[in-house]
């Protein structure tokens, strides 16, 4: 009965969108002057559901007896990101068209190209070298290759997929993606400082400070959550790209020699977060990162990828970053990074293996994953679809409905009184208003997974019907086990 998704891929994004607009999920950015692209505004279900992933993130990582959590500012000493190499690689290369002003990423304009248009290309600029039956997927390779050592015949062969125009692009140029602004009132070149465009480094530059303060031995790992911002390039896909957005990262450090068998142990654990949090095994891959392509600081890398509707997309990136980056803290702040293991008396600067996951793409992935349309049948025994987001129970931002079946002969009083009970716990909504069918259909649509319902039966017996989101099944509990009964179905399942 399930019809997950309904229609195209295209047509699912804009459901969501406009469901995530009317109730209450995510507001575009200052809508009243015409929004700003790449950043988005958490409405009061958006929030709750946020947080909900923050909270199972931090709450997983977190209660470990190895992982310290940290909250480090957005601002850094300049120097960190000298160390860290973003001033000098963090950079895209990007285009504009001299026509129509439009801008774009080098590799993502390269993409958007179609296979017909890629092999044309190649055959125009190198006659007789592409000319034969070749596989699609050598040609693809063939293009991507060229286009990273030598992009400017290709620019000029191309259209502007704005403007139409050909040969109209400017020559690449390097476009660092962090945001810079000044501290203090003068703006020049001594007062730059950047947003950070990860939060890792805040963890890095504390390592020490952490270690000995907790008194930590490795391996040991450290936790944050945090803003980040990227300047990036072209915005798209909702919440996807954006420029403001966060991050959940984990840094665990380990004695070199160790690292590839905590790298496997921390793929596994991520990866079976979001299996827990209920994304099928299906909708999640890996995808490594081949080693021409692993960047400056990696020696292995893993992204999970999520299906997103207009396709794969990463949700999450496992690293081992080596020694690369409290070496180059060390280096460019002159202070020690080095551990001193007191039982072996060795000195030596730890391999750090680190998880890096964006909570407002994994706020995406689980609305995705939770979006369906289902055949239901109505009170007059017809059936009408209804939209339901199924959330895993622990996120989703409503835990709980209440109902009184007719607002009079003190349900109304009953109802309010159950809604009391579960307040202090979990977040309640009361509705009063429309047949019971109708509030059912408001509450599936933002996923909330239970519907509790006081009806005549109450007045005698003090029970109360529960339905379940998903199965639709109502059943008759007592009143006063409706807390122990939402507590066991909400926050044990799939531990
Ligand atoms: P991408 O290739 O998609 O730009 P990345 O490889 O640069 O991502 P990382 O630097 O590894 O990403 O960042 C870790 C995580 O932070 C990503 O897996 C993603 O979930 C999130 N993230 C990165 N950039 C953005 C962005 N612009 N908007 C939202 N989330 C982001």
């Amino acid at each position: 009965m399930a019809k997950t998704g309904g229609g195209s891929d295209a047509q699912l994004m804009d459901k969501l969108v406009s469901l995530c607009k009317r109730r209450g999920f995510v507001f575009q950015s200052s809508e009243i002057y015409g929004g700003l692209n790449g950043a988005w505004d958490y409405g009061p279900l958006g929030v709750e559901l946020l947080r909900n992933v923050k909270n199972s993130w931090w709450n997983e990582m977190t209660y470990r007896s190895n992982i310290e959590g940290i909250d480090a500012a957005i601002l850094m000493h300049p120097r960190t990101w000298e160390a860290s190499g973003h001033v000098e690689n963090f950079t895209d290369p990007m285009v504009d068209c001299r026509q129509c002003k439009a801008r774009y990423r080098v590799d993502v304009l390269f993409d958007e190209v179609s296979l017909k248009k890629k092999k044309e290309v190649l055959r125009v600029l190198y006659p007789g070298t592409y000319d034969g039956q070749q596989k699609d997927e050598f040609i693809l390779a063939e293009f991507g290759r060229i286009g990273e050592e030598n992009p400017a015949p290709i620019l000029i062969a191309l259209t502007c997929p704005s403007c139409g125009n050909k040969g109209t692009f400017t020559e690449a140029r390097k476009f660092n993606l962090m945001f810079k602004t000044f501290v203090g009132p003068v703006e020049d070149s001594s007062a730059v400082v950047y947003l950070r465009p990860e939060t890792a480094q805040g963890i890095f530059v504390n390592f020490l400070n952490v270690q000995s303060a907790s008194r930590q031995k490795l391996p040991f790992g450290i936790a944050q959550i945090g803003k980040a911002f990227r300047n990036e390039i072209n915005t798209k896909n909702f919440l996807f790209r954006t420029r403001e957005f966060e991050q959940m990262e984990m840094q665990f450090f380990v004695k070199p020699g160790t690292d590839v068998e905590w790298f496997e142990y921390w793929r596994e654990q991520r990866f079976n977060w979001f299996l827990k949090l209920g994304m099928p095994r299906e909708r999640l891959r890996w995808h490594r990162h081949e080693p021409g392509k692993l960047a400056h600081y990696a020696k292995d890398a893993y992204d999970i990828e999520f299906a997103f509707p207009f396709g794969w997309g990463e949700i999450e990136g496992i690293h081992n970053r080596t020694d690369f980056d409290l070496s180059r803290h060390e280096q460019f702040s002159s202070k020690s990074m080095k551990y001193f293991d007191d039982d072996t008396k060795e000195k030596f600067t730890p391999f750090i293996i680190e998880t890096s996951a964006g909570a407002s793409r994994s706020f995406m992935a689980f609305l995705v994953n939770a979006y369906a349309e289902e055949d239901a049948p109505t009170a007059e025994g017809t059936t009408e679809t209804r939209v339901v987001m199924k959330f895993h129970p622990k996120l989703a931002p409503m835990k709980a409905a209440v109902f009184p079946l007719v607002n009079r002969d003190g349900m109304p009083e009953l109802a309010h009184k159950i809604e009391e009970t579960l307040r202090p716990h979990m977040r309640v909504f009361y509705d009063d208003s429309g047949a019971v069918g109708r509030r059912y259909r408001r509450q599936d649509e933002i996923g909330t997974p239970y519907c509790i319902t006081v009806d005549s039966q109450t007045l005698q017996d003090s029970t109360v019907t529960i339905r379940d989101r998903d199965s639709m099944v109502q059943e008759r509990i007592a009143g006063d086990r409706i807390l122990s009964y939402l507590n066991d179905k909400i926050f044990t399942v799939g531990l």
